[in-house]
């Protein structure tokens, strides 16, 4: 039995990242109807996780997002959202519920200041830490998640500066998953490297003494790296930092469940193409 629903609320972002698996051009319009809602099928679920695209895009994926939250609770499930963050506090003001709804919220960052945040996701650095605050302020548990590419590897004791400044509980840094719908650039593309990112982890002062930051590597990654994952854990364990890695080893199409704007179920993999 799986775990987690994860729910698409709508199909479009205020963002356009390169890196973004779900941009193909242009955002679609639409947004989860009540309908579904009300029928989306929860039982055998602990969880309902709201996923990309944006759930706090506008008032009616908010006001969609909050009723979803309502449903998921009463049924006594846990819920959480991932989030850019930027509409965090208009997400608050119009649905002020959301503060008892959610057990936590995922916030991505991917760019650790204002010139690479503009520049790897085209918004506002400020109105991201203001999100940041704001929930922190409401009193709701924030993660801080990062994507790991080419472009922003160079960024990594940045990165965990950054995180540890917001003073999350928490953040976790992963490898970007390849997919053939991202431009090319922003991919990790080499062999072996999730070895490599380990060794940089590891000799990383600020990833060492963090106490809050975590590597994710799951199976996605080390099915494109071709590395084996009882290879990398005893890397990561002959190099000190086993507590500092989430290693996901199971496949998570059985773990997850993923609901799709228009009611679709479909297996989490299938969205990554
Ligand atoms: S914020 Fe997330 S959903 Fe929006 S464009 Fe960026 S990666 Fe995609």
């Amino acid at each position: 039995m799986k775990e987690v629903l994860t729910v698409s609320i709508n199909d479009g972002c205020n963002l356009m990242c390169p890196h973004c698996y779900l941009f193909k051009g242009s955002w679609g319009k639409q947004t989860m109807t009540d309908e579904i809602i009300a029928t989306i099928n929860l039982s055998g679920y602990k969880f309902v996780h709201v996923v990309a695209t944006e759930p706090f895009l506008n008032s009616e994926s908010i006001r969609a997002t909050t009723k979803l939250g309502h449903r998921t609770k009463k049924a006594g499930l846990g819920f959480s959202v991932i989030t850019n963050g930027l509409n965090i506090p208009l997400a608050f003001k119009l649905e002020p519920s959301l503060r008892e709804l959610l057990d936590f919220i995922d916030v991505s960052m991917d760019g650790p200041t204002p010139q690479l945040y503009k520049k790897f996701r085209g918004g506002s650095y400020k109105k991201f830490i203001s999100g940041v605050d704001y929930a922190k302020n409401a009193g709701i548990d924030v993660s801080i998640l990062s994507v790991l590419s080419e472009e922003t590897l160079g960024y990594f004791d940045e990165i965990i500066r950054v995180s540890e400044e917001l003073s999350t509980s928490r953040f976790l840094m992963a490898p970007l998953v390849i997919t053939a719908s991202r431009e090319v650039t922003f991919g990790v593309h080499r062999e072996k490297y999730l070895a490599d990112i380990i060794k940089m982890a590891a000799n990383s002062l600020e990833f060492c003494q963090s106490k809050k930051g975590l590597l994710d590597i799951g199976l996605t990654h080390t099915k494109q790296s071709g590395e084996s994952m009882d290879e990398l854990k005893g890397l990561a364990s002959k190099l000190g930092v086993s507590e500092k890695m989430f290693f996901l080893e199971k496949d998570p199409d059985l773990l997850i469940d993923r609901v799709l704007v228009d009611g679709k179920v479909v297996a989490p993999s299938t969205t990554l193409v």
